[in-house]
């Protein structure tokens, strides 16, 4: 596995490449949910990047992103074990050099969700994945639906700015007890992790409910709510249920929507999602 640490060394290896690259982006501290997309690049590509950046413009302060949890030797050991070809860890300098100023905007589907509650944080992703789809050029980018929002706001990016890639999106992975994976999980004391269950429960029963014929939004909504109230350790921050492609808040769930939640826990607000979708001929 090559270590890749500036934009010069990506393209000198990008240029001399015969073959599919596939990327995938992360923050490092790596987990079996990041280990999914990178099989499923190593599947679908002779070539695998991954970058480890913990991007400080998606962090409402300096103070946050130099929290964010980092784990370098065990995310190298990882890479190698899954057969990545490249890693790239580049340092803040190399990405937002002095004098840096241009930013890419997504504009509506960065406002609600995370957006609303984080502001810059959408702007921030979108501008990381630009710089990296530019330099590395690759055929597939691979993201989680674990952060829906992200994903749809990454298949946008594209489709807006023509950028030739394919956006793939992998399923959540999920602890056996239901809880998708996080580097932000390691924040949570036993009773709060417990407490954290209910994340996942609370969507599994708007997803019966869904399956049961319940279409109006309000009333799933209220599903959720109902379940996370239970508990007095889960402060809700947002319950959404919004068109899939363009996150509008829906009334009534007709084709495919994304049905979001975020719910503080301690010192962490967690996020996980599900997608509501008739499925014909079950
Ligand atoms: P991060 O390092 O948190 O920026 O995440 C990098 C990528 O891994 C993003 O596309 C995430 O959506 C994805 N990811 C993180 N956690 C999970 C998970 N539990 N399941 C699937 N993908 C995930």
């Amino acid at each position: 596995m090559q270590i890749l640490k500036s934009f010069n060394d990506v393209s000198l290896v990008v240029d001399n490449l015969s073959g599919t690259l596939g990327l995938v982006p992360t923050m490092g501290c790596l987990h079996a949910g990041h280990l999914s997309l990178i099989k499923q690049a190593r599947m679908q590509n002779d070539f695998v990047a991954v970058s480890i950046f913990v991007n400080p413009i998606q962090f409402e302060s300096e103070k946050d992103a130099h929290e964010y949890p980092r784990n370098f030797e065990s995310d190298i050991a990882m890479l190698e074990s899954e057969n990545v070809d490249f890693v790239f860890i580049p340092d803040i300098g190399e990405v937002f050099p002095y004098g840096y100023q241009t930013y890419v905007t997504v504009t509506e589907i960065s406002r609600v969700l995370e957006g609303s509650r984080r502001p810059g944080h959408m702007r921030g992703v979108a501008t990381i994945v630009t710089k990296l789809l530019i330099v590395f050029r690759p055929d597939s980018i691979y993201c989680g639906q674990k952060d829906g929002q992200q994903s749809i706001l990454i298949k946008r990016l594209v489709k807006d700015l023509r950028i030739p890639v394919d956006v793939q999106v992998c399923p959540t992975v999920r602890d056996s007890d239901g809880l998708a994976l996080s580097s932000r999980n390691i924040y949570l004391s036993a009773k709060e992790r417990k407490s954290s269950l209910l994340l996942y429960s609370s969507l599994c029963s708007v997803q019966d409910a869904f399956r049961d014929g319940i279409k109006n939004s309000h009333i799933l909504r209220n599903i959720i709510a109902n379940v996370l109230t239970n508990d007095s350790l889960l402060e809700t921050v947002y319950i959404s249920i919004a068109d899939f492609d363009t996150l509008e808040e829906l009334d009534q769930v007709c084709n495919k929507a994304l049905c979001s939640i975020a719910v503080k826990v301690g010192s962490v607000v967690l996020i996980d999602n599900i997608i509501l979708e008739e499925v014909l001929n079950e």
